[in-house]
């Protein structure tokens, strides 16, 4: 099995034919299908059983893949995937991955793999610098915001025992909007801290105004940390990170802006401005794996002084003590986790292969169609805005739809492979939302949807 041998040879030319493949239909006009779930039935029909004594042989295996498991994934990377946030990987750092796998690296600790995490502190100080961030900032790529998000907090909080030891709070809390993305209140109940919640003006954004109130009114003694949205999920709602982040400076509090999506924005001239603010940031998360083209699964997690986190972060074990003791800086001790892929690696190969203006070249594309979208949706009789977009989700309404109306239409364009969008809601409303992340996606990609919902 670990030979490369005859079989191996031969198994690579089809999984890098499969690949190859695999990845050239993602071109439009003949993109990959969309595909669709099956039920565990089904595929237990089609499939069957696949681990056995003897081994089915690569080849088996991989055609039962591609044929059947493969069409049962809903394509991300589809130009009309507009649900959730897509993902949409450039073909350098799809084809990265495969090189991080095939090269066997360790990225926990720069003992093991200092080539691949130099390289992967070298993406994660040109997002930090497009924060306007100092020099020493930095931290590392974990899975998700949602890891990120509860490592940052976890740092805030070990800052916040260590400052305020001689009168530790009776419970410790967050300050944050209804607005803030789930993983924020499941990190406090990770963490067993509580969520204090700060309202919204009318923009649905939070404001120092509004942050400040509230704590004098909530009492602020157990609250170490505020967290901002720079783009909600929901709409791209960029909250006023500057006031926010005055606040915070003035009351002694960590400033933690969650950008999991929106964050991507900084490289794009014509939204920068709305960020104005993040330079105060103690930490921030950005998702490559969303609208920095990325493949899954990729956040960039960085501290404005990154030694709280390590003093937060670091494992202690015996077995550990060569690494923790070597005085080089370990991705590992930055968050939760210990043993870690390379997962920074892929976005790090693609904006070194295409260079930065690229990046601002895409992400303003997304823009622009989005523009376009919300256009579209202000001139037809049938549809009506929610928000404003500040970045690239247009959230609407069809007028008169309910919640069944919507999901027959969202299950028919999936069945035809047309597009792949759902509804949300937003203030107890049923309603739709096109996520704009991929370059590849058309004004005409718009139309033909938009279209759909006469
Ligand atoms: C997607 C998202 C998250 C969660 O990120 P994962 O990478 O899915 O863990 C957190 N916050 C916001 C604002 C998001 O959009």
């Amino acid at each position: 099995m670990h030979r490369y041998d005859a079989g191996t040879q031969v198994l690579a030319e089809a999984v890098m034919n499969y690949s190859r493949h695999r990845m050239s239909l993602q071109n439009a006009p003949q993109n990959a299908p969309l595909d669709a779930p099956l039920t565990a039935a089904e595929l237990q029909k089609l499939v069957g059983p696949t681990i056995t004594a003897e081994g089915m042989g690569g080849e088996e295996v991989l055609r039962l893949f591609s044929d059947v498991l493969a069409r049962a994934c809903i394509t991300v990377d589809h130009p009309r995937y507009l649900s959730f946030i897509p993902c949409a990987p450039t073909k350098a750092a799809t084809l990265f991955d495969l090189v991080v796998s095939a090269s066997s690296l360790y990225a926990g600790t720069w003992m093991e793999g200092s080539g691949a995490v130099f390289a992967e502190n070298q993406a994660l100080a040109w997002l930090s610098g497009l924060a306007g961030l100092p020099e020493q900032a930095g931290g590392v790529f974990v899975p998700g915001a949602t890891i990120g998000n509860l490592s940052a907090l976890v740092a805030a909080r070990y800052q916040a025992r260590h400052q305020r030891s001689q009168h530790l709070p009776p419970r410790w809390a967050i300050a944050g909007t209804a607005n803030a993305h789930s993983s924020i209140v499941s990190a406090c109940d990770v963490m067993d801290i509580d969520f204090i919640g700060v309202p919204v003006g009318e923009d649905g954004r939070l404001t120092g105004e509004a942050l400040r109130s509230t704590l004098a009114r909530a009492g602020h003694e157990g609250v170490f940390a505020v967290v901002a949205t720079a783009g909600t999920t929901n709409l791209g709602i960029i909250d006023d990170l500057e006031s926010v982040g005055a606040v915070c400076a003035e009351l002694g509090l960590w400033f933690h802006v969650d950008g999991a999506y929106g964050l991507a924005g900084l490289a794009a001239p014509s939204v920068r401005s709305r960020f104005a603010g993040i330079e105060r940031a103690d930490s921030f998360v950005v998702d490559p794996h969303k609208w920095l083209f990325a493949p899954f699964d990729c956040c960039a997690l960085i501290y404005r002084d990154p030694a709280v986190a390590r003093a937060a972060h670091t494992q202690r074990a015996g077995y550990l003590d060569v690494l923790t003791e070597s005085g080089e800086t370990n991705p590992t001790d930055y968050a939760v986790g210990l043993t870690r892929r390379a997962r920074g690696l892929p976005f790090w190969f693609s904006l070194a292969t295409h260079g930065t203006q690229a990046y601002t070249d895409a992400v303003e594309r997304t823009l622009t169609v989005a523009r376009y979208a919300a256009q579209q949706v202000r001139e037809r009789p049938e549809l009506e805005l929610l928000h404003e977009p500040d970045l690239s989700v247009v959230c609407f309404r069809r007028i008169g739809w309910t919640p069944q109306n919507y999901r027959a239409w969202s299950e028919q364009l999936l069945a035809e492979d047309k597009a792949f969008v759902v509804s949300t809601t937003h203030n107890g409303e049923t309603c739709t939302r096109l996520a704009v992340v991929n370059p590849e996606t058309s004004e005409a990609d718009i139309d033909l949807i938009l279209d759909s919902l006469v």
